[in-house]
């Protein structure tokens, strides 16, 4: 009999915050020397999709104890916290999920979060990334709401191997429409991310390089990672990025250029002909947590200093506590001082096995 797997999604898990630091002028560092920069908010735990290598249909079933509605952080909620986090240094937000287009009125979070102004006057980038089975419908009113940009996840170009990815029953046509979709708002250059684990999907990167070479999206390539504690990761499944690298050179030139900015994920390559540019994102073989900026709130107002965390700081007690926002952003500053996060460098077949917090939770 196969054992149940449970995900670990509760807030049960939260640690106490840490003491208070005293305020300082410039950008919050942590025990690394790195800023935080950059904030991922989920703004549900629900998705049409059941990714094996996110929320495998096994344990995400019908049955499953997703949270009710008033456990979700409302969007006055989200834009309250977002607006203190960008006083505490934050420059880039990215919604996600679960899938975040499946949030009712997200356009209407979207115009609050894009209203947000840095201390230099410059909006806040706002990105999310997202299936893409609702984009083709979402992505004008997303962009007319101050969206800057989307991520489209797609793992394949043939419905059998994205069907043997995502588990549902959703045709690749759909999604690639979502794209076109979302280049034809204004939301380009846009990126597309495809998750490669080897058995299912390798065959398709030569096929999806082709695909998206010259049309001006970037396509990354993402690492198998041992993620939550669902998705039965194995190092086995996993191909690491310079493997890719090298079965797409072979036929199609490629050539390295540096990092957009200081904490990008993705390791970047082009076209040596000039159409275009790949991304590789090595998690597992490349360990890039020495420049990581993120932080993470989940669907209900947790923070997490990790991708793979297995805990974090209860927020939503503190917003709905009546804390001030010079208290919030005080907590803010304690925990990011407080953090020492590396876990992609220290990555073990045992904290593989660790019960880590669930990537559609915390958005990935
Ligand atoms: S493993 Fe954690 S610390 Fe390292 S890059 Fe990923 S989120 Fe950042």
């Amino acid at each position: 009999m196969t054992e149940r797997v449970i995900a670990l999604v509760d807030a049960g898990r939260h640690q106490p915050l840490p003491p208070p630091v005293p305020q300082v002028a410039g950008p919050a560092r942590d025990r690394l020397g790195r800023v935080l920069r950059d904030l991922r908010i989920s703004v549900t735990d629900r998705c049409n999709f059941r990714c094996v290598y996110c929320m495998p249909k096994e344990v995400f079933g019908k049955d499953y104890p997703y949270l009710a509605h008033d456990q979700l952080l409302s969007f006055e909620e989200i834009a309250r916290l977002a607006q203190v986090f960008v006083d505490q240094g934050i420059e880039k937000i990215r919604l996600t999920g679960g899938e975040p287009l499946l949030r009712r009125n997200i356009e209407h979070l979207v115009e609050m979060l894009a209203a947000i102004k840095l201390p230099d006057g410059r909006s806040v980038e706002l990105t999310l990334t997202t299936n893409g089975s609702l984009l083709a419908k979402k992505a004008r009113a997303l962009r007319d709401a101050g969206l800057h940009r989307v991520t489209v996840s797609l793992d394949a170009l043939d419905d059998p191997t994205f069907m043997a990815m995502n588990d549902a029953d959703f045709p690749v046509a759909k999604v690639l429409a979502g794209i076109a979709a979302a280049d034809a708002a204004g939301l380009a250059p846009v990126k597309i991310n495809m998750v490669v684990k080897r058995g299912v999907n390798e065959h398709s990167i030569l096929p999806m390089a082709r695909r998206f070479k010259g049309s001006g999206h970037v396509l990354r390539f993402i690492e198998f990672m041992d993620v939550g504690a669902t998705n039965g990761w194995r190092m086995d499944d996993v191909i690491p990025s310079s493997e890719i690298i090298r079965l797409i050179g072979a036929q199609l030139p490629l050539e390295p250029v540096d990092r957009n900015y200081p904490g990008e994920v993705a390791e970047r390559w082009r076209y040596r002909d000039g159409s275009g540019e790949i991304g590789v994102i090595s998690s597992v073989t490349q360990a890039f947590c020495r420049s990581c900026t993120r932080a993470r709130i989940s669907t209900e107002g947790m923070l997490y200093t990790c991708l793979f965390a297995t805990s974090g700081y209860d927020f939503r007690a503190l917003l709905r506590g009546g804390k001030s926002d010079a208290e919030i952003r005080a907590a803010i500053a304690a925990v990011w001082a407080a953090r020492a996060d590396r876990y992609s460098e220290i990555r073990t077949a045992q904290t593989a096995r660790e019960r880590k917090i669930e990537m559609s939770y915390i958005g990935g």
